[in-house]
């Protein structure tokens, strides 16, 4: 436990507005949302600007205090909630939520760490920009866990992970020294790159407190199918034929499988499905562009004609108005938080390269369902990029205590396919607490130490998330 000397000095920085120590009042703060980690702390800071993150900083530093930093709080893999110790105080960015700036001429927009991901969206859009980081848990998800997660999501194949859509940051060092990088400039090779080094860190390098994040012309046209496809390789075929089709304007490619269907049309008030005959695949394929005079619809259609002689494509609709664009979506967006309605869910967020998804499915649904008859399998997910979600149902009537206490035998197995096939066992959602130490056993142990290094050299005092992302 922090002394109470250290809490009262850290409650001064703050104020009272930005201090929070009432057991009911730190509950959201202290539970991930799949309640998969509960922890404790000492107290929740919410600073209100870089200055304060920087005093408290020096503090934590010079006490030994562990810090958590905290943004939306809808990180999957429990980086963002302090261990059961109550030993570490937890530093929310959601008071420093200004937006900064706009440049439209250099398409920049300068955000401080806490605004959420959805306003940033809305901010570019006033400026008739685009922001195209684009993930289910926008609304609540803010900039600075986007970039210390390396945050993926459904426009990747097109603009890039989060990593990818940044020019400049502000981050506050683990010894309370500021380093203000938010510059806006596209080229500058003055050495080292460090914001590269802070982003999908996890909050154990640095503490994001703001970015120049880049804005893109906003498309005149977008255009969505729901289309059904006969196979995963199927799905593949047509997201190539589709580039090849467009010229390169595939925004969206989503793979859905019909149990996930199912499960969103059974829980989900208002879906209907959007085709008349079931498929055991499907895809949410989406193209945008800067032209507004129809002919990406045309484009659509003549790739979704082709697509039926070229990979078996059996049916598809494309949205007629915007409000049955955003039902194809909700149908996506909706497939991961519906799995919990169905008991308990196994997680797992890896990635293939694209040519080895079909045989990735192919075997991990072959080994799961051999370790566990019955088990439900719904891989869903960004299948242009590699990713899959290849979430496990429990088998129907099964008891759910017991389905998950066998998570680790069913990661062992999905994960150890991953790694023949020279995949990732986290793509997106990153390390956290859940995968600190399989990294630890998969990564070679020269990029073990090299991280170790950095994290010293950075952190010398190991008071910035402790235990998260790589054991020092
Ligand atoms: P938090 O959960 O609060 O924190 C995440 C990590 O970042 C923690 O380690 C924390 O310590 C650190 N951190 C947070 N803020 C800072 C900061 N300012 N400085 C330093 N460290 C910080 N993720 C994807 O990549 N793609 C998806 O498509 C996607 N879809 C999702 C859908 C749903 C429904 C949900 C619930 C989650 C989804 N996620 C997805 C995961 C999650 O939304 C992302 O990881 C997101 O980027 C986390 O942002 P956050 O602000 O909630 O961060």
């Amino acid at each position: 436990m922090p002394a109470r000397e250290t809490l009262a000095r850290m409650k001064a920085v703050v104020g009272p507005k930005g201090y929070i120590d009432a057991a009911e009042d730190m509950a959201p703060y202290l539970v991930e949302r799949r309640e998969l980690y509960h922890g404790r702390a000492a107290a929740v800071l919410r600073p209100a600007s870089t200055a304060e993150v920087s005093a408290l900083m020096k503090i934590a530093h010079e006490t030994g205090t562990p810090v958590v930093p905290q943004g939306g709080n809808t990180g999957l893999v429990g980086g963002q909630i302090p261990f059961e110790g109550g030993g570490e105080v937890i530093l929310s960015l959601s008071r420093m939520n200004r937006i900064v700036s706009v440049d439209a001429l250099n398409n920049t927009l300068t955000v401080e760490a806490g605004v959420t991901l959805a306003a940033a969206q809305e901010a570019a859009a006033k400026a008739r920009r685009l922001f195209p980081l684009s993930l289910a848990s926008e609304g609540s998800c803010q900039i600075g866990g986007n970039l210390s997660t390396n945050a993926g999501g459904t426009a990747v194949l097109r603009y890039g992970n989060a990593r990818e859509l940044v020019l400049g940051l502000e981050v506050v060092l683990a010894n309370g020294d500021v380093w203000d990088g938010r510059k806006g400039l596209r080229k500058d090779n003055t050495g080292y790159d460090l914001k590269h080094l802070f982003m999908g860190s996890e909050g154990t390098l640095g503490i994001i407190t703001g970015a120049v994040l880049k804005l893109f012309a906003q498309p005149r046209s977008v255009e969505t199918a729901f289309v059904a496809v006969p196979s995963v390789e199927a799905a593949v075929a047509l997201l190539r034929l589709a580039e090849a089709a467009s010229g390169g304007l595939v925004t969206g490619f989503e793979l859905m499988p019909r149990i996930g269907v199912e499960f969103v049309l059974r829980h989900v008030p208002g879906t209907v499905d959007p085709l008349g005959t079931a498929s055991e695949w499907y895809v949410l394929l989406e193209l945008s562009s800067g032209d507004a005079d129809g002919k990406l619809h045309e484009t659509l259609q003549e790739l979704l004609t082709s697509a039926v002689a070229e990979v078996g494509v059996a049916d598809a609709v494309i949205a007629a108005s915007d409000a049955q664009r955003m039902q194809l979506w909700k149908m996506r967006e909706s497939m991961s938080d519906v799995q919990r309605l169905e008991g308990g869910s196994i997680k797992h967020d890896v990635s293939v390269p694209v040519s080895s998804i079909g045989d990735f499915i192919a075997r991990a649904t072959k080994a799961v369902e051999k370790a566990m008859p019955g088990i439900r399998p719904v891989p869903f997910g960004h299948v242009g990029d590699g990713n899959i979600h290849f979430n496990l149902t429990q088998p129907l009537g099964a008891d759910k205590a017991a389905f998950l206490a066998r998570w680790d035998e069913m990661n062992a197995i999905v994960h150890g396919i991953v790694r023949e096939l020279n995949g990732s066992i986290s793509a997106e959602h990153g390390v956290g607490r859940m995968k600190r130490d399989e990294i630890a056993a998969t990564k070679s142990p020269v990029e073990i130490e090299t991280m170790r290094a950095v994290k010293r050299a950075l952190d010398p005092k190991g008071i910035l998330n402790p235990g998260k992302v790589v054991e020092v």
